[in-house]
């Protein structure tokens, strides 16, 4: 990848690298352990161009280059999974308030979250719309001064925890009328739903959450963009996600690659682990290395050790395979014969 990165990307690159490695890194073990999330430390990466990178200048973001949004991502999966997961989804949600709030919205939502006081959830995925996102069947339905909410979302990131959420939601009038999905601010200070996390097995340090809305009540006024605009707003927002992802994967295959290369190092030059059957006194390590690392040093040392064994002597009976049995009975064995 090195290679194929700029001056400017490859500084970017190592930057953030240092950063993550001497302030996060440390911290990652102990926060899965206990399910917990250090939120203080998002803003000092937003500094580094993260969820301010999706959004254009011209809405109080960085607008980077989409290459310089890849690294970033590579960089964060490379030091941790529910880390580069936070804030991919924030990233979704800037996104999202970067091409479609109004001044009042972005007063109130996007600027907050860009400086990192407060933080939000995406809420697109439904139990039975999932990669059909078009598919959902969450309802807004339009009253005299908003909307009343009936439905429900699925693996919501870090919902429990977020101050506030763009709910995708079909808005239909009480004759029928459906006007399509509308992205809809649903802040947690005056809409009142239910939360509750799935507990998984990785990114232990973010939450999945399912949502429920029986009559919750948003105000007219949080409506992202207009009527029936939400699904290519919401889909936007994954595209950039998904590459986020992406880009993610390759970071955690890269730190897999880093870390079996360190553990097998180490596991060459360290003693056996007093635990096992194999550290009783006499045990060898059949495998231990010598090599000195040189070109072909681990080859040559691999053949005089080999000349160094003394040969073993020919068996008297001869080689087993070709062996005659030597029972009573004389069966015309050609393998070793159990009697
Ligand atoms: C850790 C995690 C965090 C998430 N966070 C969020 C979040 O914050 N907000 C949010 O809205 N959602 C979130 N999601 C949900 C995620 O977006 C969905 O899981 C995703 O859209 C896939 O939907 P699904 O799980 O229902 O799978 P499905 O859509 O049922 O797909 C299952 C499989 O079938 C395949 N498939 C589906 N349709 C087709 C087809 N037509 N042809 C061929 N193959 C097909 C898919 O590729 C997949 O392999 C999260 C999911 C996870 C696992």
């Amino acid at each position: 990848m090195s290679a194929l990165l700029n001056e400017d990307e490859r500084a970017l690159r190592d930057a953030v690298r240092s950063f993550l490695d001497k302030k996060v890194a440390p911290l990652v073990a102990d926060h899965e352990r206990a399910r917990t999330f250090p939120w203080e430390l998002l803003p000092p990466l937003y500094d580094f161009g993260y969820v301010r990178g999706g959004v254009p200048e011209s809405a109080g973001g960085d607008g980077l280059p989409m290459m310089m949004q890849a690294i970033l991502m590579e960089e964060a999966g490379r030091c941790w999974g529910s880390l580069r997961t936070t804030l991919n989804v924030q990233g979704m949600v800037a996104r999202v308030l970067g091409a479609a709030a109004d001044a009042g919205q972005a007063e109130r939502f996007l600027r907050p979250l860009l400086a990192g006081r407060r933080f939000g959830w995406f809420g697109l995925t439904e139990p039975d719309a999932g990669s059909d996102a078009g598919a959902l069947r969450t309802t807004a339905r339009r009253t005299g001064d908003g909307f009343v909410v009936n439905g429900g979302k699925l693996y919501i990131t870090n919902a429990l925890g977020c101050d506030f959420g763009i709910l995708f939601a079909r808005v239909v009038d009480d004759d029928g009328t459906d006007h399509g999905i509308t992205g809809l601010l649903v802040d947690a200070a005056e809409s009142r739903f239910g939360v509750h996390d799935i507990p998984h097995m990785p990114l232990r340090s973010t939450t999945s959450c399912e949502l429920t809305f029986d009559d919750t009540l948003v105000p007219a006024g949080n409506v992202l963009g207009g009527l029936g605009g939400g699904l290519s707003l919401g889909m936007a927002a994954v595209n950039a996600g998904r590459l986020n992802m992406a880009m993610g994967a390759v970071g955690l295959s890269q730190a897999c690659l880093e870390e079996s290369t360190r553990a097998s190092r180490g596991a060459m030059s360290a003693p056996w682990p007093s635990t096992t059957a194999a550290s009783r006194p006499g045990a060898r390590r059949p495998w231990r290395c010598s090599c000195t690392g040189a070109p072909g040093s681990w080859r040559s040392r691999r053949s005089s050790a080999t000349s160094a064994t003394p040969a073993r002597p020919p068996s008297p009976r001869g080689p087993a395979r070709s062996r005659s049995c030597t029972s009573a009975r004389r069966c015309s064995a050609t393998r070793p014969c159990a009697e």
